[in-house]
């Protein structure tokens, strides 16, 4: 065996299975594989002048490399158990708030100090919520930002670099099981382990299908979330953002009786591009320093569909409405409310008359002629929800990015270990799994199976 474990993937879920592995004992040989950069390297080349939009890098700098999807993300921990995952069904709710806990207090450890806990406990909002029909989710949040969290991630690194083994650009194709562990193999070379952790997130979740396909690990399809990205001068929200940062509020659609949420909200942040496979999607993002912060605040509102018969393909819906917005605007579409409103298109003039300047250039269009009528309609009707606590949400000027989209990769069987039922040995974490949806819960993944193997 040249390694004890092999980790697959190093974002949040891979980087606190080693860090939790070395940790506990530290005399384990582990190895962590990544397809995309060393954290140094990662740099998504769009800067607004010479490249405004995605150009289909080999790996995408924002999903992949070290750090994962969360390097650049917005660093917003969220400990609850009422979103970001369902790790609490296989381990309980008690266990996996300690494990959130825990990774929160490393993070502190490590750069994060000094960083505020928001809380929605006792907030005056949840009664003006309900009293306009919308539902406040209960949640402490931390916000690291995306520079604090840079340097969180810079710190672990330098933590684990002289224990474990990185291999940088170093994409895992198959894994195959032989009867003292598992034979990890890149394209170019193929290496040895008792247990192996596979974190590959959302970036990795085709590559997944092929491996639950070829170890015939069974797996059940997933929900897909689809919607827009909001964004206005954030004035508007800043009486919620000032107290809670994040709020997460659900809607429930008096049309279609279908949900609609808040989600990642950003005060002060920035809109960015997002790719997905190929496929270009928005996201978003704040900093804590003030001097990188801008004049709007963005969230998404999402609406889910989940299909199960006959047809099963929950994230092949999401990515055809993906390809329609990047096929009408070789990209992501942004849209003035009051223009979608009055059924017209938005144009480079409009988009420059408006009283906010736009955080992401994006190509302005007509989201009616991407989005299906039931997900727009309810778009619309829980702005005008979010209208009654946060007055000036409808404005004209208000910005829609889309499209925006929550894959999920499909669930993966395994045990309350995260061990794979079939394969003893190989656990499978993070948003990888289907389980997990956020950055805490993902974490908390890796801290588990990192217990469960040094045990
Ligand atoms: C812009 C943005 C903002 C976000 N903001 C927030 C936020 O504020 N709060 C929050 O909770 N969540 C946020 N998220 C989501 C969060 O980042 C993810 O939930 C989290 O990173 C999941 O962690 P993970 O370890 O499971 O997977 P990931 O972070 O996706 O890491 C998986 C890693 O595996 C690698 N990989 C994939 N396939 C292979 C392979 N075959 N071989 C080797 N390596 C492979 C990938 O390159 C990647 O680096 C955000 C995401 C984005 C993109």
């Amino acid at each position: 065996m040249k390694y004890d474990v092999i980790i697959i993937g190093a974002g949040p879920g891979g980087i606190f299975s080693a860090f939790e592995l070395i940790r506990k004992k530290p005399e384990l040989k582990v190895a962590v594989f990544e397809a995309g950069h060393s954290l140094e390297k990662r740099r998504c080349p769009i800067d607004g002048e010479k490249v405004k939009s995605c150009i289909a890098c080999k790996t995408c700098s924002i999903m992949s490399g070290f750090g994962g999807a969360g390097a650049f993300s917005d660093g917003k921990y969220n400990i609850t158990n009422d979103f970001g995952g369902t790790l609490y069904e296989y381990i309980g709710k008690k266990k996996a708030l300690e494990l959130m806990r825990y990774v929160d207090e490393i993070n502190m450890a490590y750069g994060g100090e000094g960083t505020k806990l928001y809380s929605t406990a006792g907030t005056k909002f949840k009664k003006l919520c309900i009293q306009n029909d919308l539902h406040l989710l209960d949640a402490s949040v931390r916000h690291l930002g995306t520079d604090i969290n840079y340097v969180v991630l810079e710190n672990l690194y330098n933590f684990l670099k002289e224990k474990v083994e990185f291999f940088f650009d170093t994409p895992v194709e198959h894994i195959v099981a032989s009867e003292n562990g598992y034979e990890v193999k890149t394209a170019d070379e193929s290496y040895f382990c008792r247990d192996c952790v596979i974190s590959v997130g959302r970036s990795g979740s085709k590559w997944m299908e092929k491996v639950c396909g070829e170890m015939e690990i069974p797996t059940k399809s997933n929900r897909v979330d689809i919607g827009v990205r909001v964004e206005l001068p954030a004035e508007v929200f800043s009486h919620l953002t000032d107290e809670l940062y994040e709020s997460k509020i659900v809607y429930r659609t008096k049309e279609y009786g279908d949900l609609v949420r808040t989600f990642c909200m950003n005060p002060k942040g920035a809109v960015v591009n997002e790719n997905t496979n190929g496929i270009i999607t928005v996201n978003g993002h704040s900093y804590e320093d003030p001097a990188k912060q801008t004049e709007n605040t963005n969230f998404a509102l999402l609406v889910a569909k989940h299909f199960s018969e006959p047809f099963k393909d929950s994230n092949g819906y999401g990515e055809s409405i993906a390809r329609l917005s990047n096929m009408l605007g070789g990209g992501v579409i942004v849209q003035r409310f009051g223009d979608l409103i009055r059924g017209r298109r938005s144009t480079e003039d409009r988009i420059e008359g408006a009283f906010i300047t736009p955080t992401l250039a994006a190509t302005p269009g007509d989201l009616s002629l991407v989005l299906p009528k039931r997900i727009l309609d309810g778009i619309i009707e829980m702005l005008y929800a979010l209208d009654k606590v946060a007055p000036g949400t409808t404005n004209d000027d208000t910005l829609l990015y889309g499209v925006e989209v929550k894959f999920y990769n499909m669930e993966v069987e395994v045990n309350k270990k995260l061990m794979s039922k079939k394969h003893k040995g190989l656990y499978i974490i993070g948003d990888g799994s289907g389980i997990t949806h956020s950055l805490s819960h993902a974490s908390a993944s890796g801290v588990l199976v990192a217990r469960e193997i040094v045990e």
